[in-house]
């Protein structure tokens, strides 16, 4: 079967997606996201409701522990879990999948993704553009960010070192959003989706797609190297519609 993902025409912006995996690929749960309300019964329940299939934990800088991992999918045997985490480096936010552990070093992008290479593991980053068009971020730091998404996609060192970027994430503005799929676009990658919920509100806003079913962290893995998945939005209970916004030029 022809993959519909890798097909040169991109599918249309707000077209509804028929895929057999929604991955909710960017979402924080308590204890182990401090900052985080969602109970990770929650996270099953209100995701089944949405209409996801699994979730991607990107916990800050930790990947639960084996048993734990072990119970969960035991307990919740409709709903895929994927344990990965959220990075913070000297690049920004990155989402990491495939480490099974907080590695020394990886604080630093670069050794990240050495180390993700050593087990065939995958980078994204996090809201690359997050606030950096907010007038107060500009006057905190006196700078302003006026890079072209052309020059975003050539000049900024982070695009060098992960193999894509969230082009759509629940807790940026939708012009943060634009702008980074703008970049995607430009760099020839797919973008990820996904909520960064901290809370049931605005889980599973935007997800990302794939077109066989995720049921391993080998099969995700396979899948977002060969570049078949697609960034998605949620339009109402188990509908979702493509997140891939025309471009100005
Ligand atoms: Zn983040
Ligand atoms: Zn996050």
């Amino acid at each position: 079967m022809a993959s519909i993902l890798t097909e040169s025409s991109r599918p249309i912006h707000g077209e509804i997606a028929k895929l057999d995996s929604i991955i909710e690929m960017h979402v924080h749960t308590n204890p182990d996201s401090s900052d985080s309300m969602l109970s990770k019964e929650e996270l099953v329940t209100v995701g089944i409701e949405a209409g996801l299939s699994g979730a991607n934990l990107a916990e800050h800088d930790k990947v639960l522990e084996r048993h734990q991992q072990e119970s969960l999918r035991s307990a919740h045997p409709d709903f895929f879990f994927n344990f990965g985490m959220e990075v913070s480096t000297d690049l920004g936010h990155m989402l990491a999948i495939g480490l099974k552990e907080y590695l020394p070093g990886i604080r630093r992008a670069e050794k990240l993704r050495e180390e993700l290479d050593k087990v065939g593991g995958f980078l994204i980053v996090a809201h690359p553009f997050r606030r950096l068009f907010d007038p107060v971020t500009a006057m905190r730091t006196g700078e302003t960010f006026d890079l072209t998404p052309e020059q975003a996609a050539e000049t900024m060192p982070v695009f060098k070192v992960v193999h894509t970027l969230e082009i759509a994430n629940g807790a940026n503005t939708p012009k943060e959003n634009a702008y980074a799929a703008d970049v995607a676009r430009l760099l020839g990658v797919r973008g990820t989706g996904g909520s960064d919920a901290h809370s049931s509100s605005g889980l599973g806003y935007f997800a990302t797609g794939f077109e066989v079913v995720i049921d391993s962290q080998e099969t995700l893995l396979e899948e977002l190297h060969a570049g078949r998945f697609e960034a998605l939005q949620f339009e109402s209970a188990g509908i979702f519609s493509y997140f891939n916004p025309p471009h100005d030029q």
